[in-house]
């Protein structure tokens, strides 16, 4: 099968978070099991300077608002798989980052910078391509970056590939006035409840899982909460009528980049025979972020936005009383102003116990991954997360809470499960500081036991965090559309 798979992101070309990590390793994956997939990509800066072998693939004309675009043809740097960016300097090469302007705000054009991502994934998958010697049977679009495609090929009154929308995090939609819906060359009168109008705004996304042919998300629980209105954010009646065709499929993640055995961003290496050495990876955390150097300290690791949905705000409020009882910590993150202040004064308050990084740092990322003894993911709500299979494959224990791909990745240690060998970390229900509060010190009182602990953490290890079947799952769903 031709797959066109249209994102906003992808590691190592450019990241801000999970969706670049999926972007950079399902497309390799499936191409592993032989399906021939191309990227299709905004040309930011960073992408064009990391592209492998670019070239000029062909121009694309008369684009509403934009003009003319270059579609730069080239390979991913690591894995090789062909990637297509959209060259438009006055929409893509910015100083900032892909959504927000220097100065953390939104780019008041994000609808047209997006909406030309969804236009030109139109334009290729559309029968009547320029490109008409690589016409996808399927176009596999992401997040609401991506959402106008399926509505775009609908009205291009054209034959036009398969649609899949991938869901990687309903909270953002991208919402936008109506004055949109012309400028963007839409219908009008595709600017209804069932179209293109969500609560009197165009909704990227909403037009996504209204026109898509098939929807995926990222785990299968988070499949279920979608429909909910917990978690459906205002969209739950829509995607329950379109439940027979939405599919979770758990998140894989890169073992080759993410491999303690392997990894250069640290000082040591180790696996699962050789766990003695990831207390050398601790002690230089501990050098490198200035807390105490000691190896029985338990350290506690929180790489992520800091955001209320992640729930650090819960681990904040206990984050002080566990300083006291001798804990250290070490968080990497960046986002809410209140919730960094409110981390940078802990660090502040127990320098040699609490460090804080705000900002975004891959190679601290994996120190903290590798050299924390347990991981803090408290999350209101995690469609699929990827940081506690991290912490799995690193022997870095997960505290989480039962949610999304959460619930579908660790599971809670207790008698039965340490007995039977499948527990992996600590889990808890309720988003409030008591519960998580509970979960960590049961982690700590399984911590001081050595024996457990490192069953815990080789069951953590063993556990098949892979692309493979995740992979054969999306084709299944693919080949079901054709
Ligand atoms: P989300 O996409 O909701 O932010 P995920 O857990 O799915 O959360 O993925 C987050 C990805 O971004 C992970 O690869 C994580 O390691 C990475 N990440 C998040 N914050 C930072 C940071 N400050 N520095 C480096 N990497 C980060």
């Amino acid at each position: 099968m031709r797959i066109l798979f249209v994102t906003s992101e992808a590691h190592p070309l450019i990241k801000t978070g999970g969706l670049a990590d999926v972007s950079g390793s399902l497309p390799a994956a499936l191409r592993n099991i032989g399906e021939d997939v191309r990227i299709l990509i905004p040309g930011y800066r960073q992408v064009l300077d990391k592209l492998r072998n670019p070239r000029v693939l062909l121009k694309l004309k008369w684009l509403p608002i934009v003009g003319d675009v270059t579609i730069m043809g080239g390979e991913m740097p690591d894995t090789g798989v062909p990637v297509m960016a959209i060259v438009c300097p006055h929409l893509y090469e910015r100083d900032g980052g892909p959504y927000l302007d220097p100065r953390g705000y939104e780019w008041l054009d994000n609808p047209l910078r997006f909406g030309s991502l969804s236009r030109v994934a139109a334009i290729l998958s559309s029968k009547a391509s320029p490109l008409s010697n690589w016409i996808p049977d399927i176009v596999h679009f992401n997040d609401w970056q991506g959402g106008l495609t399926p509505a775009f090929m609908r009205f291009s009154g054209a034959p036009c590939a398969k649609s899949v929308l991938g869901i990687h995090n309903l909270a953002f939609q991208g919402n936008c006035a109506e004055e949109w819906v012309e400028k963007l060359g839409l219908p009008y009168e595709a600017y209804h409840i069932h179209g293109l109008e969500y609560y009197g705004q165009l909704s990227f996304l909403k037009a996504g899982v209204f026109y898509a042919d098939s929807i995926t998300t990222v785990s299968p629980t988070y499949a279920r909460e979608i429909q909910t209105p917990e978690f459906g954010f205002g969209m739950q009646g829509l995607l329950s009528d379109r439940s027979s065709h939405i599919h979770g499929i758990l998140n894989g993640i890169d073992t080759n980049e993410w491999n303690p055995a392997t990894d250069p961003h640290l000082p040591e290496h180790y696996d699962a025979d050789t766990l003695q050495k990831k207390g050398l990876v601790k002690r230089a955390l501990q050098e490198h972020l200035g807390l105490t150097v000691d190896p029985d300290a338990p350290l506690l690791g929180v790489v992520s936005r800091l955001t209320h949905q992640k729930g650090l705000d819960l681990f904040l409020e206990c984050a002080g009383s566990l300083a006291e009882e001798g804990c250290q910590i070490a968080i990497l993150g960046s986002g809410d102003p209140s919730m960094q202040q409110g981390f940078v004064s802990l660090a502040k308050a127990y320098p040699k116990q609490v460090s804080v990084t705000i900002g975004y740092n891959e190679a601290i990322s994996h120190q903290i991954m590798a050299g924390a003894d347990i991981f803090i993911m408290p999350s209101r709500f995690e469609p699929c997360g990827l940081n506690q299979m991290y912490g799995l494959r690193y022997g870095t224990p997960p505290v989480v809470r039962r949610t999304g791909g959460l619930a579908d990745s660790v599971c809670d240690s207790n008698a039965e499960s340490i007995a039977d060998g499948t527990a992996t970390g600590f889990v808890f229900d309720t988003a409030d500081t008591w519960q998580l509060h509970v979960a960590i010190q049961r982690a700590l009182a399984c911590y001081r036991d050595k024996e457990t602990w490192k069953k815990i953490q080789r069951n953590g290890m063993a556990q098949d965090v892979g692309w493979d079947h995740s992979a054969d799952a999306y084709r299944e769903v693919y080949k079901s559309l054709l």
